[in-house]
């Protein structure tokens, strides 16, 4: 049973904890060890992150003008050094400094005078930025922190002295390229991850887990089990579906269209492009540009991909007049979308440029917003549930005024309206959620939720969210009972998220270990000897029939091999067959967990297995 993840619960903010000054401080006496073996190192910024911390060093060109890099040689040597710091027992000591004794202390360090000065310049709107990111109105007070002979510019906080770090609590794990500030146009940085504890069980604990979530790691497993791939003259962020992937997608759109059709909802199709005036009507131009393609020019007229389905369901809506007596009107569609993501932000299939998502638009009147709204939150957990997804968290972002005209829509009246009218309705029905400011769409307020995979990873899942500003820009009008004109309300919501993060999602949180339905392959025949291939044949011929994934093993390995190999597949159901099987018309049913099941007829097996997918059933 999916369950919400009691918020109450949550302790003091990471920042507030030990674990935080522990980690913050190693990434201070990571960057001395660095800057003690290179001493031309140039430092960028080095926060604590969940688990552990980063810094990002610059450490030059070779000779050819290649970015240097470390070697896992180097981070052996940067751990031992760290340690010998840590002995030395220093304390870290805060200094305030000025701006021009910050300037000339950092001389030398090109990305922390750039820091410096923008902690000192305004926004436009007259406001800084402290060094954690925070607007204030007046300029921050630069302040370093210093342990042993390094001083970085910081905020801090810090554990007082460095005796205060266990030299076991704490390991380096990798290095990665990284842009200055994000931005594949500035130099590239060398990241050095490493992760800090209290003490040498919680750094076991950790990388044992990290273990399994690297053997879980969808890219890996997804290129292991063929159901995805990516090919460079394709291009980054594009996946493409093997055929193992493209059986998944059609059972979650299988699943999608059942719960949708149970619900009222009705399918349409839409085009992936359209006229640069759509977007502009809805708002996307200019609000949410940068995160489209750019346009193309066909006969004098700008057209553009699409980054959302959301205007052609409300040209749908409004292509006939509409009476309160169909409303709500729920239009859905499995519909590909293309968003610019930069190449540094591209993750697998969790960020990528072609999605295809399980977007729905509902039409109806304020009156009827109550009832669909939680209509929409049931069938998340009723998804969750079918997708053995036990925690989950939902999270109402909210407008931020400072935003208005910008990234939002400038309607503070409405804003407040339809906030608050999320908000009671979660809350007169019990659903649990968090607050957080300045997160909506451009257009209203959303709800997204994340979602725990099996071992506690966390990933945003779907969204919801309520429109208040596009059906008004679209026009869109119904007849209410009054035989006047009223405008509806929207709500847009994608459950299923789309196929590229679900799929992702559900390889990390089964393992590979898909449950029954959503296996490509269920269940895979495997012979004792040549004598029962074509017993093999006629019975893989009658799952296929029923309604089974089946497949036949006529490869020349030899029986055991083929378990094996199946078991690596993670194939739900092995089938062996040998005389007995074959004359009393049964199969030797072994399991994917080991589990031998012995002998049973094959008519029985079908039933079971029937059974078993149709109930969605995770044994
Ligand atoms: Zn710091
Ligand atoms: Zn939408």
């Amino acid at each position: 049973m999916a369950e919400a993840v009691d918020l109450q619960e949550q302790e003091v903010p990471y920042q507030e904890t030990r674990l935080y000054r522990i980690r913050h401080s190693l990434a201070h006496i990571m960057a001395q060890a660095v800057r003690d073996i290179y001493p031309k190192v140039k430092f960028a910024i080095g926060p604590p992150v969940e688990n552990g911390f980063y810094y990002d060093f610059d450490l030059g060109v070779d000779d050819d003008g290649n970015p240097m890099r470390f070697s896992d040689d180097d981070l052996e040597q940067i751990e031992k050094r760290m340690q010998e710091i840590i002995k030395g027992k220093f304390d870290f000591e805060l200094r305030e400094v000025t701006p021009d004794e910050a300037r000339e202390l950092f001389k030398d360090q090109p990305y922390k005078l750039e820091l410096i000065e923008r902690f000192l310049t305004p926004d436009e709107f007259g406001m800084y930025l402290d060094p954690n990111g925070n607007e204030i109105d007046h300029p921050p007070q630069l302040t370093t922190y210093r342990q042993d002979s390094f001083e970085d510019l910081c905020r801090g906080p810090h554990v007082a002295n460095t005796k205060e770090i266990k030299t076991n609590a704490f390991k380096l794990l990798s290095v990665a390229g990284a842009y200055w500030r994000g931005d594949e146009n500035n130099p590239q940085l060398q990241r050095i991850y490493g992760t800090g504890w209290e003490d040498k069980k919680q750094l076991k604990d950790y990388l044992t887990q990290l273990e399994e979530a690297r053997k879980r790691d969808h890219r890996k497993l997804g290129k292991e089990l063929d159901i995805f791939t990516f090919d460079e003259e394709v291009g980054p962020g594009l996946p493409l579906w093997l055929p193992n992937g493209a059986i998944m997608i059609e059972e979650l759109e299988g699943l999608a269209k059942e719960m949708e059709e149970n619900a009222g909802y009705h399918r349409v199709r839409t085009p992936h492009l359209s006229k640069e005036d759509l977007f502009l009507r809805s708002g996307h131009l200019p609000y949410y540009e940068e995160s489209m393609y750019p346009p193309m020019e066909l006969e004098g007229v700008r057209y553009f991909v699409k980054p959302m389905n959301c205007p052609m369901h409300h040209k749908i809506f409004g292509s006939r007049p509409r009476s309160y007596r169909e409303l709500p009107i729920r239009l859905a569609e499995y519909g590909t979308c293309y968003r610019y993501e930069k190449s540094g932000e591209l993750f697998g299939l969790m960020r990528v440029r072609s999605l295809q998502m399980n977007d729905a638009h509902i039409y109806c009147s304020i009156e009827q917003f109550e009832q669909e709204f939680i209509n929409v939150v049931n069938m998340y957990l009723a998804y969750f549930r079918i997708l053995d997804i036990e925690k989950y968290v939902m999270r109402l972002s909210t407008h931020h005024p400072r935003g208005l005209g910008k990234k939002y829509i400038n309607n503070p009246e409405l804003w407040q309206q339809t906030e608050d009218l999320v908000r009671n309705v979660m809350r007169d029905n019990d659903v649990h959620f968090v607050e957080v400011a300045d997160e909506a769409a451009f257009y209203g307020p959303k709800i997204d939720v994340q979602v725990y995979s099996a071992i506690g990873r966390e990933f945003t899942l779907a969204t919801n969210q309520v429109d208040f500003a596009q059906p008004g820009r679209f026009d869109l009008t119904f007849v209410n009972s009054e035989g006047e004109e009223e405008t509806p309300l929207c709500i847009h919501r994608a459950p299923l998220s789309t196929h590229e993060r679900l799929i992702g999602f559900l390889i990390e949180h089964y393992a590979g270990k898909f449950p029954v339905w959503l296996s490509p392959v269920q269940a895979v025949v495997i012979p004792i000897t040549d004598e029962h291939y074509d017993y093999c044949r006629q019975i893989t011929a009658d799952l296929r029939a029923a309604g089974i994934r089946a497949e036949f093993d006529d490869s020349s390995d030899r029986m055991n091999k083929k378990i094996r190999n199946a078991q690596k597949r993670y194939i739900p159901y092995m089938l062996v067959v040998g005389d007995r099987e074959m004359e009393e018309g049964a199969v030797a049913l072994r399991m994917r967990s080991g589990d031998d099941k012995g002998a049973l007829p094959l008519a029985e097996f079908i039933a079971m297995a029937q059974e078993v997918i149709r109930e969605k059933r995770y044994e």
